[in-house]
């Protein structure tokens, strides 16, 4: 067997369980112990302090200079209580991972010594040498500096002796380099769009948040396989490998007892995430082997956001300690299921009220209905944005595979949703009044919807985007995606959406002297009608729906290039800038940064299997035929013609098929090579990409069909990577 791989199984035999130091405590005991929340905040601040601070959470007023010192005063005493030496601004830029840059507080005085200091300038501004993050050409290298500015929405935490403190990152001109920015104002315009449609039915609401609770999918695999394997360390997931004789057909997986091994390390990250904070509550096997889910109580989107990024590096640094990799890639291993991070979307008042939820009185039905409808109008409008916010390389595997959502986006609502607005439809007449009567019976009809959506709701797993009864669930987001790209897009439209509302309503009222019921009513009736091409309850992995989207005019992007020109379309542009959540420049740098990034992607990838079949795969398939080669050799030394011929024929067919193989593969990756030189030379990202998609990435299926089909003809004790069989089912 081939060093690498016979070290790595052996490392596996004896492989001990790492006992982490749980907690003996309860869990409500430790919970936010590393963040500095609000009751510390009423502990360390005054009283001033503690209120600027909270006006700032609520209502987004800066704070002033002398009260940010009182509050960086504060931080640092808590934190050094904790042990902490460094500090840092934590910020998610457009690569998609987050960063930091570690400052101690300490500092050299005149006098030759030393104090902590952390001053309120420090805790507010910070100017990272940023060049190296992607702008989209936004930073211009003679402008590089980029500034993050604290967020006081997101409580500083504490990870191995650092203050952690959330930014945003913005270049020198103002413009958003980071995903935090552009969500911030998202949400700000959600705000402000329905509270003041709320204000139809509840003058009391002066407050509504995104809420947003997401499922984090991944894959284990141990570390000794992981490094035996280039593809997965470098790329994150396998180029190459046959199917197991047994996948995930039996589904035993699923929901099963989970291994020991396993269980120790879920016990031990999510025992890191609660001290920050993060509420993580759900852990199950998921359907594939080897793949699990985890996920938290829904908060705020902006924190939830924040919490799902530390999650997903508090994962990759626990896997460390128990010998795992975790792997957040949304297609990891070819046939069987990729992962994704279902994103469960509400919005909230301050009220107590969530708004996707049902009520007891047909007035609070009917706030419900608006809501409801105005979403299902904004994605039918905004569904190619929502389709781009999700597209990634990894992405592209699991879109429209047989286990994930399809890449056509459509809204499941239900039956009973369904019936309740064919009867709307029906009943509210386009225009004019209605009569006291048609009035009553509208409102005894919407009284109908049951309280309780969630429990007698059907379940859709094949839709992209589905009412859950009393959230919506964004299903086809990628595991390793930031959640904000999908939050922005979301709960901008959503602004938009419900500000039209709000217009086409006050005008009914104004203009045809209609009462507000009955205005509201005429216009949710209007977009019942205009958005029911987007409404799909049926089957969403068929044929059937790829050809009936199609009729309904729904597109289907299935590959990242084209997915992505949604993100500057015309109507994406106004509609971000009309909401004051991106500039068109802004829009345009995230486009070419995604563009980049999937060529990036795909480049890497290439060059990955090109020299794992020419050194790894070609040379062992050649060793494992020249000894085939001698032995027929030595047969035909001693045998006599007719015995040689019978007893080297099976060798000999063996020698061919390696053979022929053996040139498809050399052939291709010749091809690949000057295809991607072609690829290179092209200037623009758009173009790049789709060279990269169209012309390179083809001969990626054609490799590895040959070098799976090396792998079930070479000895398996000479075979060089890993084998699925092993990377999957042990542990
Ligand atoms: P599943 O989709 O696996 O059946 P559930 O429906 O129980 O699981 O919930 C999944 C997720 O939905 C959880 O992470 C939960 O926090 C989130 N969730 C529940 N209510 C809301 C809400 N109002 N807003 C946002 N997320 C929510
Ligand atoms: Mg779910």
């Amino acid at each position: 067997m081939s060093t690498i791989r016979f070290r790595a199984l052996e490392s596996l035999i004896n492989r001990e369980t790492f006992k982490a130091e749980i907690q003996p405590e309860k869990i409500s005991s430790y919970f936010g112990k590393h963040v500095f929340g609000d009751k510390l905040m009423q502990e360390y601040l005054s009283k001033e302090a503690y209120a600027k601070v909270k006006d700032a959470i609520d209502n987004g007023t800066q704070i002033e200079r002398h009260v940010a010192d009182q509050v960086a005063a504060g931080m640092k005493a808590w934190a050094m209580n904790h042990g902490c030496t460094h500090y840092t601004h934590w910020f998610q830029p457009l690569n998609g991972a987050t960063a930091e840059k570690h400052d101690a507080f300490f500092e050299p005085t005149p006098d030759g010594v030393a104090i902590e200091n952390f001053s309120g300038s420090n805790l507010i501004q910070q100017e990272p040498d940023a060049s190296s993050f992607p702008s989209g050409g936004i930073r211009n290298t003679f402008e590089a500096r980029g500034y993050t500015a604290w967020d006081p929405s997101s409580p500083a935490f504490i990870i191995s002796g650092t203050l952690c403190i959330p930014t945003i990152f913005v270049s020198y001109t103002g413009e958003a380099l980071d995903f935090k920015t552009p969500l911030l104002k998202a949400l700000h315009a959600l705000d402000k769009a329905a509270v003041d449609v709320c204000q139809y039915f509840d003058k009391n609401v002066t407050k509504v948040t995104a809420t947003l609770g997401w499922e984090q999918e991944y894959f284990l695999v141990d570390e000794a396989l992981y490094h035996a394997r280039p593809d997965l360390s470098l790329t994150g997931r396998t180029l190459f490998g046959h199917s197991p004789a047994k996948g995930q057909q039996l589904e035993d997986h699923y929901f099963g007892s989970i291994p020991a091994r396993v269980t120790a390390y879920m016990r031990d990250f999510e025992e890191e995430c609660l001290l920050l904070g993060i509420p993580i509550r759900t852990r199950h096997n998921e359907v594939a082997p080897n793949q699990f889910e985890c996920a938290p109580i829904f908060e705020e989107a902006n924190l939830a956001v924040d919490h799902n990024q530390l999650l997903m590096d508090v994962m990759t640094k626990v896997a460390r300690k128990h010998r795992f990799r975790v792997l957040l890639h949304e297609k990891p291993f070819a046939g069987i299921n990729g992962s994704g991070k279902h994103n469960n979307w509400s919005l909230a008042t301050d009220t107590g009220k969530n708004l996707l939820s049902p009520g007891k009185t047909p007035k609070n039905n009917l706030q419900f209905l608006t809501f409801f409808i105005n979403i299902v109008k904004a994605v039918h409008t905004h569904a190619d944005l929502l389709r781009a916010t999700i597209a990634s390389a990894g992405n592209d595997h699991r879109l429209g595979a047989n286990e994930a959502p399809p890449a056509i986006i459509s809204a499941f609502i239900g039956s009973q949703l369904t019936s309740v607005l064919d009867e709307l439809e029906k009943k509210v007449k386009s225009t004019g009044k209605m009569t006291p009567d048609e009035k009553t019976e509208l409102k005894l009809g919407i009284g109908k919807i049951p309280q309780i959506l969630l429990d007698n709701t059907d379940r859709n797993r094949t839709s992209p985007f589905a009412f859950t009864g009393n959230k919506f669930e964004f299903r086809a987001v990628g595991s390793s995606a930031n959640c904000a790209s999908a939050m922005i897009a979301l709960n901008t439209i959503m602004a938009q959406q419900l500000k039209e509302f709000k217009a086409e309503v006050d005008a009914l009222i104004a203009k045809k002297k209609l009462d507000k019921d009955e205005a509201i009513f005429q216009v949710l009736r209007q977009y019942i009608t205009d958005s029911k091409a987007i409404r799909f309850e049926g089957n969403g992995y068929s044929d059937e729906w790829v050809k009936e989207a199609k009729k309904r005019g729904l597109n289907n992007f299935a590959k990242t290039p084209e997915a992505l020109d949604a993100l500057v379309s015309k109507q994406t542009l106004a509609l971000f800038e009309s909401n004051n959540v991106l500039s068109h420049r802004e829009c345009e740098a995230r486009h070419e940064i995604q563009l980049e990034m999937y060529t990036k992607k795909i480049q890497i990838e290439s060059r990955v299997i090109g020299d794992l079949a020419a050194n790894h795969i070609i040379p062992t398939a050649l060793k494992y035929q020249s000894m085939l080669v001698n032995n027929v050799q030595g047969l035909k030394n001693i045998l006599d013609a007719k015995a040689f011929q019978k007893a080297a024929q099976a060798q000999l067919e063996i020698i061919t098929e390696i053979s022929e193989h053996v040139s498809v593969i050399k052939k291709a990756i010749d091809d690949m090579i000057e295809a991607r030189k072609v690829a290179n030379k092209i200037g623009d990202a758009r173009k790049q990409a789709q060279e990269y998609c169209y012309k390179v990435q083809p001969y990626f299926e054609t490799i590895r069909y040959h070098a799976d089909k090396l792998e079930l003809l070479v000895d398996d004790e000479m075979w060089c990577l890993p084998k699925y069989r092993e990377m999957l089912f042990i542990n």
